[in-house]
């Protein structure tokens, strides 16, 4: 065992307690070796639990640990009894067994956010994909035939029998749905775009880079604010591939505008013998109209008004799981999935069985509103969310008093992942404030990390010196009361 150099004074240099009374410090020599520790009773249990090789592990970085700081003549005399060395050691190892990926209690307000994981899988989906990874299955494989078969062929009956597309394929996102569509019709050549439609959508994906990535050459027509059919027409040369509309996702452009509509394009398109794409984002299979929510241009209307391609994601107002799909011409679909970068951007069969859980729920809309949460938690009725608010407020305000207020608040939340970026939704939740410094914003990121750090944590927002919490995607009030015991603030 190395011993401490002779300049380390054990007690000069210790930590001082409140009082300032040296607390006395342990030697590097006063450490247990690896094989002792490991026979303390709870690190034997653990090493029956977890086996040899992690909690060995474990230990090792412990004393190394501990050795440096008793070497720098900072490990206090307590810290190497075996009771606390025990402790050390099970948390290290609780540590190291808790996966970092957790759930979660989403009470931003914003329904579809993009760092929470985006849309929440619908028990359908999580079922089958249980049931689909528990063992082989017929990924690639046509049962009727014995023969290999397509991946895609899992879900393009559905995406046509939904969308009206004659022919579909999926990938891993719908950035790479639409990387892919460049690539495979305009790379080498151009592609005409508006000047108003050149979107970042967040996460660096900006419109130009993708064109550039997919090889193709962005040809900008119009200005921010206008463009006119004759912008298009202008445009189009002999080195012209494709026409290309962007859904404006996550911003509007108000005031003195004048767009070319899908229809109108695609009457230029179709005249100069060029196919239109288009890139919708959010995805809704549904009219948002018909449940009451701001109104969302579907794929199914965009192929009627004549586009050859519409891109869209499968996480957003969907509500499945991470997808890119693309559904369109038979003619287009087939190079595009022909095209070798399909095979780098394919989807996983996980993700795949999720998507086909959910694309089949959109057979039954009678029951979408209940079986898809994202559409659950978007209609979910104001009553219902107040009523959440209220039970809340009576949990968590006894517990906060006497230094924080708590009170029910009307709110207005988001759709989000950039759908429908300026309609809110109105919502309810709680607003907490410091009562005795108010709008100190130490007070409110202590008490916003206490939140954090509950079992199951919950993130809220901070807002004009508040905590606040929406209550929309909080569907059973108890998922958040019952944790109150385990607050500290
Ligand atoms: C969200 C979005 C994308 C990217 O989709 P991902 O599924 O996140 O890759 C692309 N285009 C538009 C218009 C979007 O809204």
């Amino acid at each position: 065992m190395p011993r401490p150099p002779e300049s380390v004074v054990h007690g000069s240099q210790a930590p001082q307690t409140a009082s300032n009374h040296p607390v006395p410090t342990a030697l590097p020599q006063q450490l247990p070796a690896l094989d002792k520790l490991l026979r303390l009773p709870s690190a034997a249990a653990a090493v029956a639990a977890h086996g040899h090789t992690l909690v060995a592990d474990t230990g090792r970085v412990l004393l190394a640990d501990l050795r440096a700081q008793a070497l720098a003549g900072t490990l206090p005399l307590d810290a190497v009894a075996p009771a606390a060395l025990a402790d050390a050691l099970q948390q290290r190892l609780a540590s190291r067994l808790a996966p970092r990926m957790q759930r979660v209690l989403n009470l931003t307000g914003t329904v579809i956010h993009t760092n929470l994981g985006r849309a929440l899988l619908a028990d359908a989906a999580l079922a089958h994909v249980q049931a689909m990874m528990a063992g082989p299955n017929n990924l690639e494989y046509d049962l009727a035939t014995g023969s290999r078969g397509d991946r895609d062929s899992i879900v393009e009956g559905l995406l046509c029998e939904l969308t009206g597309a004659e022919a579909a394929t999926v990938v891993n996102n719908n950035a790479a749905a639409v990387l892919l569509t460049l690539a495979a019709l305009a790379r080498g050549k151009e592609v005409i775009v508006s000047r108003g439609e050149l979107v970042e959508i967040g996460g660096a994906f900006r419109m130009p880079d993708v064109m550039e990535s997919a090889g193709a050459k962005l040809v900008e027509v119009g200005t921010t604010n206008r463009t006119h059919p004759a912008d298009y027409e202008r445009a189009i040369t002999d080195q012209t591939a494709l026409l290309m509309k962007v859904h404006t996702s996550n911003y509007q452009v108000q005031g003195f505008t004048s767009a070319v509509d899908e229809a109108t394009l695609a009457g230029i398109a179709r005249s100069r013998g060029l196919p239109l794409a288009t890139d919708l984002g959010a995805g809704a299979l549904i009219d948002m109209a018909a449940y009451g929510l701001p109104r969302e241009p579907t794929p199914q209307e965009m192929l009627r008004a004549g586009c050859g391609v519409v891109t869209f994601s499968g996480d957003k107002l969907l509500g499945g799981p991470q997808a890119g799909l693309i559904v369109g011409s038979n003619e287009l679909i087939a190079r595009i999935r022909k095209f070798p970068m399909k095979r780098a951007l394919r989807m996983s069969k996980l993700p795949l069985a999720a998507l086909e859980a959910t694309l089949m729920l959109y057979q039954q809309p009678e029951h979408l509103a209940q079986a898809l949460p994202t559409l659950r938690l978007l209609t979910r009725p104001l009553a219902d969310i107040q009523a959440t608010a209220q039970a809340v407020l009576a949990a968590l305000g006894p517990a906060l008093a006497p230094r924080y207020g708590v009170e029910v608040v009307a709110l207005q939340g988001q759709i989000g992942s950039g759908s429908l970026p300026v309609e809110r939704l109105p919502s309810a939740g709680v607003a907490i404030a410091p009562v005795d410094a108010p709008r100190s914003g130490r007070a409110l990121d202590a008490l916003a990390t206490a939140l954090r750090q509950l079992p199951l944590p919950v993130v809220g927002r901070i807002a004009d010196g508040r905590l606040i919490l929406d209550c929309r995607c909080l569907e059973e009030a108890s998922s958040l009361t019952q944790q109150i015991p385990f607050l500290r603030p």
